[in-house]
C-alpha cells in the first residue's frame, strides 16, 4: 500500500500507541491491516494507510486518544463518514471515527432556533429530529443521508440551497473542541471569549488586522470559497456575511479547517424554518451558454435554489425506463430533441400564492431573455420530489461508467461570479476536449458552482491530464475573479493551490495560525498547510503501479472487464479490459467511496451497517476490503486464495445477500454476487460443513423425507422438545431458538391430480386463448412446506382465465434434460447451492431449469414465480453463470405473480373479481422483490381487493436472508434486523393481514411476532 513519506520518517511505534489506546481507553482499537485499509480512503483518488483506527465510545475516549497520540507524536485524523471528495479524511495517522456513538442531540433551544449537537450527528438525522418543530439546518448537502455534522464543518460544507441559506460557516454558531495539546477551547463570538480562545482570537485578529490589504485583494468576493482558514472573519470578504450583525465569531475560523486545527467536541448550529410551500420552473434551454448566461439574471428573483442539469444528464434519464416519465414531465416538448440544459429554480415560502407570483415573473424573465414558452411550471410537491430524485440518479449513472477512466473530482467546484459563468464553462470545454476528454455539468448555477469532472484513466496518464487540466482551469477562474476551491473543500486535490490563490503573505499567515493551534503539526496533517502536490502518484489509490493478482472467479464478470471512451462514454467489448481477476477487480473498483451505503433511510441498504454501524459490516467496507485484498495490498498470510481469506471472511460474515446494493449503490456494487465469489473461494479452502450440505441440498432431499412415512412428524419434534433443537444447534449450529420449516406428508408433488393437469408445451401454451398461457414454477419451499401457496397461485391464475403449465421432469414436455447426474424430480433454481458457495452445483442446477423453460421464453411466455429469491436468480445470477443468450431470453420472461396480474390490470386486461377485505393490508417486500421493483406492482395488485388499503411496511431486510437467520453465530444479528421496523410495525397493526411473499420474511414475522404472514397468492385467493 503506498505510504505517505511521513509515516516512514516519523518511525512511529504501532505496537506502542495501540497498547495505550487499549489500556486507556474504552474504544476499538484497530491496527491490522484490513481494518487500517478500510480506513485509508474516502470519495478522493486518493489513499493513505492509517497508524491505527479508535471508535470512541466516550468523549473521555477521545481525550486521552489525543493526550497519547500527542505524547507519542502520531499525528490525529478526525473522521465523519469518510465522504470527503479530495482526499482531507485520508492520512498516515491515528484516525478517530466519530459516527457510531458520537450522535447525539445535546441541546435543542426553540425560542432560539439553535441546536447543540455532537460532531457524528448525521445530517439527515438531525433534520428528521427537528421536523416536527418545523425547523431544519438548511445546509443540505446531497450527501445528506451519511454526512456528519463534524464533516460538513471540517469541510465548510455547503447545499444546493446556499444561495438563501449560506454555506455551513454561516450557520455555525459556536464550535467546543480539543485542541492538539488536549485543552478543551470554547469557540465563540470573540467579543465574548476567553481563556485560550480569547489568545488564539487575538492572534488571528493581529494576523488579519496586518494583511487586511492582501485579505481585500486576494479572497473572492464570491459565495463559494472553502479554500484555507477563514482569515477574513476579521475582514469579511464573502458575498453573504458570515453573522447577520457583523460580530466575529471564532467558530468560525475552524469551520473548513479540515480537522488541522481542533477536534470539534459539540457544534452549535444555526436552525431555520421549514419553508411550508414549495415550487419549481424548470428552464428549457437550447443552448448551454445560454443556460449558463441566464443564471445571473434568475437569481434576482430570489430564488432558493437554480441547479443545473445538462443535456447528458437529461438524456441519461430519458433512457432509463424508472425515469423517463419523470424526467419528461420537466420537458416544455418532449417529442422535440432534448433540450442542451435545464435549470431547476424554486421557490420557497410560507405561502402558496406569492410562490405563483415568482413563477409568474421567472415565465417572464425568460420571454425577455429571448426564450418565450421556455418555463414548465411545477407545484406539485410529489412531482418536484420525483424530478430531485431524477437529477440525483442523473449523477449515479454518470458515476457507474465501467473501464479504468472515471469521471475524477480535482476542479468539480470551482465558482465563477455568475456573469461570467457561461464564458468560463465554454473555455473549460474547450480545455477538456484539447486533453481528450469531456465532462457532464450539473449543480449549483445559482452561486457560480458547477460541478464538473473530466474522465481520466489514473492507473495510466491521469496524472498528468490532470495536471494539465487543473493548470489551465486556474488560470480560468483567476481571469474570472473566482475562487478554485467552492465547496468540497482543499484535501489533497487542492491544497498546493491554497498559495496560488492568497499569495505567500497569506499563506505564510495560515501557517502561523496552524502552528498557534497546533505547534507539533499533528492535527491533520498536510492538509491546508504543507500539502503534497495534487498528482503525487504515492497517495494515489489506483497508482500506476498498482496490480491486481490473477485469478480465475466462478462467476462470469466479464462485462466489468472493459475500458471506456472518455469522450463518447462507450465501453469496450466485455472481457476486453485487461483484468486479471477477469473482471471481478474491476467490479469490486466500482466502489469509489461515496459512502451512500451509509445512509438510513427508507431503502434497504445495507442492513449490517444498520444493526452494527461498523465500517466493517458495510458495503463501502467489504468492497474496499476486496479491493485491497486482489491487489495484494493486505497483510494476508498462508492462504492459497486471498478472495476465500479469513479476512473476507471477517468482512462478509453478515452480508445477508440482500441484493439491495445492487439496485441502491450509485455505481451498482453487487455485493451479493460478491459474496458468492467468496463463499465458492473459502469453502473450497475450508471445505462444506454439514450445516452448509443440509442448506444445499434441501431441494434433493425434500422428496425423500416427506415420501417417508412418519418421517416428517419426528424431524418436527425438533421444533416441539427444546432438548432436540439444543442437540441441534450443538451438532449443526442451527439455533434453538428459531423454529424450522413444518415437514408435510402432504406435499403439492404428492397431490399428483393437480400438477399433472398443469403439464403443456410451449406450443399449447402459446395457442391458449386470447394467449394467456403462463409457466408457474413451483419451488422447493412453497411446494414442499407451502404448498397452500401454489394452490392459491393456481386459484388465481385459473379464475383470471390463464393456463398454466408447471415445471416437472416427470413430463419434461419441452424437451429432454441434457443431464443425467440427478435422481430428482423437481426442477430447481440452484439457490440453496448459491447460499454455500457451490457454483458449479447451482450451474448443474439452474442450467437444467433454464433449458427447460427457453422455449417457453421464445414463444413471449410469462414465466411466474411465488418465491422472489427463487424467481430473481432467473434474473440475476443465471446471467453470470455463462448460459448466454437463452438465460436472457428467461429472464426477459421472469416475474413474480403479482408483476403479470398488476400489468394485465393496468392495461386492463385482467380478469379477476375480488371480495371486499374486512381488514386492512400490510405489505412487507423481500428484499430481492426491492431490489427489482417488484414491491410496486404487488401494492397495485393489492389495491384491487375493495377496503384492502395496502400499506407498505417501511424496512430494510428482515434479517433472516435464506438460512442466515437460523445460523446460531448470526441469530442475535437477525433479530436486530427484523427488530430495526419490521416487527415494530407488525406489533403497531394487530388487526390487518400481514402479506410477504418472502418464505424466511414470514417465518421471521412468525417467530418475532406471533403472527401468521401470508403470501400474496393467498390474500387473493381468499378474496375471490
Ligand atoms: C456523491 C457526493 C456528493 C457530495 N455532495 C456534496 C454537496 O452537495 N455539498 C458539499 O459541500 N459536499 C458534498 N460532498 C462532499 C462531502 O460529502 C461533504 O463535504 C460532507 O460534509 C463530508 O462529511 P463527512 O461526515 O463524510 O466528513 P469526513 O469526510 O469524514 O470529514 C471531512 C473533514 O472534516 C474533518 N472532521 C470530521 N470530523 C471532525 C471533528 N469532529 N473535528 C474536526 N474535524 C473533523 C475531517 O478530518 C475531514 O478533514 C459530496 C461528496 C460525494 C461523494
Ligand atoms: S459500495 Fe456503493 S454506495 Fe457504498 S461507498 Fe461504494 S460506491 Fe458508494
Ligand atoms: S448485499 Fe445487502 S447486506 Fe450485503 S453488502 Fe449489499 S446491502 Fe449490505
Amino acid at each position: 500500500m503506498n505510504k505517505p513519506l511521513e509515516l516512514k520518517e516519523l518511525m512511529i511505534d504501532q505496537a506502542q500507541i495501540a497498547k495505550r489506546l487499549r489500556q486507556e481507553t474504552s474504544g476499538e482499537v484497530m491496527t491490522d491491516s484490513a481494518s487500517r485499509g478500510r480506513y485509508a480512503t474516502d470519495a478522493s483518488i486518493y489513499q493513505a494507510l492509517p497508524v491505527a483506527v479508535l471508535v470512541p465510545k466516550t468523549a473521555e475516549d477521545i481525550a486521552t486518544a489525543i493526550q497519547i497520540a500527542a505524547e507519542l507524536g502520531v499525528p490525529v485524523l478526525p473522521r465523519g463518514g469518510g465522504t470527503s471528495q479530495c482526499g482531507q479524511t485520508t492520512g498516515a495517522a491515528l484516525v478517530i471515527d466519530n459516527s457510531k456513538y458520537f450522535r447525539n442531540i445535546l441541546d435543542l433551544d426553540l425560542d432560539k432556533g439553535s441546536v447543540e449537537v455532537e460532531p457524528g450527528i448525521v445530517l439527515d438525522h438531525l433534520n428528521h429530529s427537528l421536523k416536527q418543530h418545523g425547523l431544519w439546518y438548511p445546509v443540505d448537502v446531497s450527501t445528506g443521508g451519511q454526512a456528519t455534522i463534524g464533516g460538513m464543518a471540517g469541510n465548510n460544507s455547503c447545499g444546493s440551497r446556499s444561495i438563501a441559506y449560506g454555506n455551513m460557516v454561516h450557520n455555525v454558531l459556536g464550535i467546543n473542541a480539543w485542541l492538539a495539546n488536549g485543552q478543551i477551547a470554547e469557540f465563540d463570538q470573540y467579543a465574548n471569549s476567553s481563556g485560550v480562545a480569547k489568545q488564539l482570537g487575538d492572534f488571528v485578529k493581529g494576523l488579519a488586522n496586518t494583511l487586511q490589504p492582501e485579505i481585500e485583494a486576494h479572497f473572492p468576493k464570491v459565495l463559494r470559497r472553502v479554500a484555507g482558514y477563514n482569515l477574513d472573519i476579521f475582514h469579511p470578504q464573502s458575498e453573504l456575511p458570515y453573522t447577520q450583525d457583523g460580530s466575529v465569531n471564532l467558530s468560525h475560523l475552524l469551520v473548513g479547517s479540515e480537522g488541522t486545527l481542533a477536534y470539534f467536541k459539540s457544534l452549535k448550529l444555526k436552525l431555520s424554518p421549514l419553508p411550508k410551500h414549495k415550487v419549481l420552473g424548470i428552464v428549457n434551454f437550447a443552448s448551454f451558454y445560454k443556460a449558463m448566461d441566464s443564471a445571473q439574471h434568475i437569481v434576482k428573483l430570489g430564488p432558493t435554489a437554480v441547479e443545473l442539469v445538462d443535456r447528458t444528464m437529461i438524456d441519461l434519464a430519458r433512457s432509463n425506463p424508472s425515469f423517463t416519465k419523470t424526467i419528461e414531465t420537466a420537458l416544455i416538448d418532449h417529442t422535440a430533441p432534448t433540450p442542451e440544459a435545464i435549470l431547476l429554480v424554486e421557490f420557497s415560502g410560507e405561502a402558496h400564492a406569492p410562490l405563483l407570483e415568482k413563477l409568474a415573473a421567472l415565465q417572464e424573465l425568460i420571454a425577455d431573455l429571448g426564450l418565450p414558452g421556455s418555463v414548465v411550471s411545477m407545484s406539485d410537491t410529489s412531482m418536484q420530489k420525483n424530478l430531485w430524485e431524477v437529477r440525483k440518479a442523473g449523477l449515479n449513472i454518470m458515476m457507474s461508467l465501467k473501464g479504468d477512466g472515471k469521471p475524477v473530482s480535482f476542479i468539480e467546484d470551482c465558482a465563477v461570479p455568475l456573469e461570467s459563468l457561461a464564458d468560463y464553462t465554454q473555455e473549460l470545454t474547450e480545455v477538456f476536449s484539447k486533453y481528450g476528454t469531456r465532462g457532464t455539468w450539473y449543480a449549483h448555477a445559482s452561486v457560480g458552482t458547477l460541478h464538473v469532472r473530466p474522465i481520466l484513466d489514473m492507473r495510466r496518464d491521469g496524472a498528468q491530464k490532470m495536471r494539465a487540466v487543473a493548470e489551465e482551469a486556474s488560470a480560468l477562474v483567476r481571469k474570472y475573479k473566482g475562487a478554485y476551491s467552492g465547496e468540497h473543500g482543499d484535501g489533497l486535490s487542492r491544497g498546493e493551490w491554497i498559495s496560488w490563490q492568497f499569495g505567500p503573505k497569506i499563506t505564510q499567515a495560515l501557517a502561523e495560525i496552524k502552528h498557534a493551534f497546533d505547534p507539533k503539526g499533528l492535527f491533520n496533517p498536510g492538509k491546508i498547510i504543507n500539502p503534497p502536490k495534487m498528482d503525487d502518484v504515492s497517495y494515489f489509490r489506483f497508482p500506476p503501479s498498482y496490480k491486481v493478482i490473477p485469478l480465475q472467479p466462478a462467476l462470469d464478470w466479464s462485462a466489468w472487464n472493459v475500458q471506456n471512451n472518455p469522450i463518447t462514454e462507450e465501453t469496450s467489448a466485455h472481457g476486453t479490459g485487461g483484468d486479471p481477476a477477469m473482471g471481478l477487480a474491476k467490479a469490486v473498483e466500482m466502489c469509489n467511496n461515496n459512502g451512500h451505503c451509509r445512509k438510513f433511510d427508507t431503502e434497504v441498504m445495507c442492513p449490517s451497517y444498520r444493526v452494527t454501524r461498523d465500517e466493517k459490516h458495510l458495503t463501502r467496507g467489504r468492497a474496499n476490503t476486496l479491493r485491497l485484498a486482489l491487489s495484494n495490498q493486505l497483510d494476508i498470510k498462508d492462504e492459497s486464495s486471498p478472495l476465500g481469506s479469513d479476512t473476507i471472511k471477517e468482512v462478509m460474515e453478515l452480508c445477508v445477500s440482500c441484493k439491495a446494493c445492487r439496485r441502491e449503490c450509485p455505481t451498482g456494487v453487487d455485493m451479493a454476487k460478491m459474496k458468492i465469489e467468496f463463499l465458492s473461494a473459502y469453502k473450497k479452502r475450508v471445505g462444506h460443513s454439514l450445516r452448509d450440505l443440509a442448506v444445499a441440498y434441501l431441494p434433493k432431499y425434500a422428496s425423500t423425507i416427506s415420501s417417508i412415512p412418519l418421517l416428517p412428524v419426528i424431524l418436527n419434534l425438533r421444533n416441539r422438545i427444546a432438548p432436540l433443537a439444543k442437540l441441534q444447534e450443538w451438532i449443526m449450529d442451527i439455533s434453538a431458538q428459531r423454529s424450522l420449516p413444518i415437514w408435510k406428508t402432504q406435499t403439492f408433488w404428492n397431490q399428483k391430480a393437480i400438477h399433472q393437469q398443469h403439464q403443456f408445451t410451449p406450443e399449447q401454451l402459446a395457442q391458449s386463448d386470447h394467449g394467456k398461457g403462463v409457466v408457474l414454477l413451483a419451488d422447493t419451499f412453497n411446494a414442499y412446506f407451502e404448498d397452500e401457496n401454489l394452490i392459491a397461485a393456481l386459484k388465481v391464475l385459473k379464475a383470471a382465465g390463464y393456463r398454466v403449465h408447471i415445471p416437472h421432469k416427470s413430463k419434461n414436455v419441452s424437451r429432454k434434460s441434457s443431464s443425467n447426474t440427478t435422481c430428482s424430480k423437481e426442477f430447481c433454481c440452484g439457490r440453496t447451492y448459491l447460499a454455500v458457495g457451490m457454483v458449479d452445483k447451482a450451474k448443474e442446477t439452474l442450467g437444467e431449469l433454464i433449458d427447460h423453460l427457453a422455449p417457453y421464453a421464445e414463444q413471449n411466455i410469462p414465466i411466474i414465480g411465488l418465491e422472489p429469491s427463487c424467481l430473481f436468480t432467473l434474473k440475476d445470477e443465471a446471467l453470470v453463470m455463462g448460459f448466454g443468450e437463452r438465460a436472457v431470453t428467461v429472464s426477459q420472461q421472469a416475474q413474480l405473480l403479482e408483476e403479470i396480474l398488476a400489468s394485465e390490470a393496468k392495461a386492463g386486461k385482467l380478469q379477476l373479481t375480488l371480495k371486499s377485505s374486512t381488514k386492512p393490508v400490510l405489505f412487507h417486500g423481500h428484499c430481492h422483490q426491492k431490489s427489482f421493483d417488484a414491491v410496486t406492482p404487488a401494492l397495485e395488485l393489492l389495491k384491487l381487493i375493495p377496503n384492502a388499503e395496502p400499506k407498505l411496511i417501511e424496512s430494510s431486510c428482515c434479517g433472516m436472508a435464506g438460512s442466515f437467520g437460523y445460523e446460531a453465530e448470526h441469530i442475535e444479528v437477525s433479530k436486530q434486523m427484523a427488530e430495526m421496523s419490521l416487527l415494530p410495525s407488525i406489533r403497531k397493526s394487530p388487526d390487518s393481514w400481514v402479506v410477504a411473499d418472502g418464505t424466511s420474511c414470514r417465518h421471521q414475522i412468525a417467530d418475532g411476532t406471533q403472527r401468521e404472514a401470508v403470501h400474496i397468492a393467498r390474500i387473493l385467493a381468499a378474496h375471490l
